[in-house]
């Protein structure tokens, strides 16, 4: 199987722009800061439960952000030409993987020992 550079590149733009939606959507800039005025309703009575949808909200953008991060790590591999190469050890990452998950920048091997 080849790397299909084109249709990563078309795919990984897709899953930018579906990323960043998220982020808009959930009131956090592309930076993934909230904004100040997130809104959470007028009513404060349950000021817990504001504050747990609040935690919650930050993990999901935080989560997002990682991902948009990873799109734009692979993104900018394309861009020099070193899509499919691993970050850490330079050997190609294997274009099965990258089918399975275009974002990819790093190797099993690599990935397992960044995330142990
Ligand atoms: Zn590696």
């Amino acid at each position: 199987m080849t790397l299909d550079v084109a249709t990563a590149k078309k795919t990984l733009s897709n899953e930018r722009e579906n990323l960043v939606h998220q982020l808009t959507e959930l009131g956090a800039a592309e930076s993934g800061d909230l904004k100040a005025d997130l809104d959470f309703g007028e009513s404060f009575a349950d000021a817990a439960a504001v504050t747990a949808e609040r935690t919650e909200v930050l993990g999901v953008v935080d989560s997002l952000k990682h991902q948009l991060e990873d799109v734009d790590r692979a993104l900018a591999h394309i861009a020099a030409g070193t899509y499919g190469i691993c970050d850490k050890c330079r050997q190609e990452i294997g274009a099965d993987r990258m089918k399975y998950r275009p974002a990819s920048v790093l190797c099993v091997d690599c990935k397992s020992q960044a995330n142990p």
